[in-house]
Order: structure tokens, then sequence, then C-alpha cells
């Protein structure tokens, strides 16, 4: 059977492209394999996705997607953006980030916030790098609302629907996302996924 490294040490995320790559692909995690994750040093989602692929393909021999992705809100400046991760850790977990963002928030009338996926792929170590950006638009919501999903789902109300992403049915989401968008993309790129 065809491998593919699916290369984030993220639960939900790692999830969530398994699902959506072929059944004909073995599935492995950097955890089983014993990798460490890299340092995110790029500026922006693409070159931080871009350095994760470069980074995991190092290790094996077959193919390796990886992804950045992060929560953009408008009335922060876009933030937390790349930092969506890193927020969390500051604060010790997604809840408390989640609470600091409400806080931030409070009062605001622009809750406009985008969810940003930028998934690479390389073939082997020799090929070249796709890179690939899926977007969803919604909103933030007042509370925190759902247990579904994994990090900032509790808080994104995804445009023309008025539940958050962590009141959805766990596959309505993987099949709507910015994952699930940049997903599409990456396919009519590389049909075999
Ligand atoms: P990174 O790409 O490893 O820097 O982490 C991205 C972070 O963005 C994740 O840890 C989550 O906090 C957040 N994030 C990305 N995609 C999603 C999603 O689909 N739902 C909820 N949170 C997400």
């Amino acid at each position: 059977m065809r491998k593919i490294l699916i290369g984030t040490h993220n639960k939900g995320k790692f999830r969530e492209i398994a699902y959506l790559i072929s059944k004909k692909y073995k599935k492995i995690s950097p955890v089983s394999l014993k990798i460490k994750s890299p340092k995110e040093t790029g500026k922006s989602f693409i070159a931080n996705s871009k350095l994760k692929v470069r980074y995991f393909s190092r290790y094996v021999d077959y193919p390796v997607i990886s992804d950045d992705s992060g929560l953009c809100i408008k009335a922060l400046k876009n933030k937390p953006g790349i930092y969506s991760a890193r927020l969390a850790k500051k604060h010790g977990n997604f809840l408390k980030a989640m609470k600091y963002i409400l806080k931030k928030l409070d009062g605001k009338k622009n809750r406009k916030a985008t969810f940003v996926c930028c998934l690479s792929f390389k073939k082997n170590s020799g090929g070249k790098i796709i890179s690939v950006i899926g977007e969803i638009k919604g909103n933030i919501s007042n509370k925190i609302l759902g247990e579904k999903g994994f990090g900032y789902d509790p808080i994104f109300i995804p445009e023309k629907k008025n539940i958050t992403f962590g009141q959805m049915p766990k596959l309505k989401k993987i099949k709507m996302d910015h994952r699930y968008i940049a997903f599409q993309k990456l396919k009519k790129k590389i049909r075999t996924l």
C-alpha cells in the first residue's frame, strides 16, 4: 500500500487531512516515526507550510503533506493568524485563548474572521513543493459554543450558518472548512490524492 506522511502533530488536523486523502494511502503520523515538529520561523502561512513539508520530507522517501493554518480576526488586525497555536500555548490551553479573544472583542461590532489553511505537498525529497490556500469566512460567536472539533472551532460561526464549528457534526465541518477548500485545490493538481 502507498504511504503518505501527514506532517502535523495536531490530532485534529491529522484526523481531518487523513479523512480527505484517498483510502489508497496508508496515512503515517510523525508521532509514530518519533519525528519532532520543526520550528515555525516563517512569517506567513505559505512560508510555514513549505518549511514543514520540506522538513518532514527529509525523514521519508514517500509523499508528505503539511498544513499551516490559523484564525485571522479582523478587529484584532488579523491576529492570531499564524500565531494561533502559539496563542493557546501562551494562555495555557485553547479554552483560555478563546476566553481571551472573546474579551478582546467585547463590545466590538465587527466580529468578522477567516480561517486560513495552506497545504503543501511534496512527492519525495527531490520533488518540488506544491502549495495551495483555502479560506472560509465567518464571525466570532459571543460565547464558547460546542464541544466538537478542535482548537478555535467553538467560537467560529461560518458565513450563512448559525452554529459554530464546535457545534457541527464532525463530518459536516470537515467537508466545508478551510482545509477542505485547500484540499480540493490540491487534488486538482495532484489527482492521485
Ligand atoms: P499551526 O498550523 O500548527 O501553526 O497551528 C494552527 C492552529 O490554528 C491550530 O493549533 C488551531 O489552534 C488553529 N486551527 C487551525 N485550523 C483549525 C480548525 O479547523 N479549527 C480550529 N482551530 C484551527
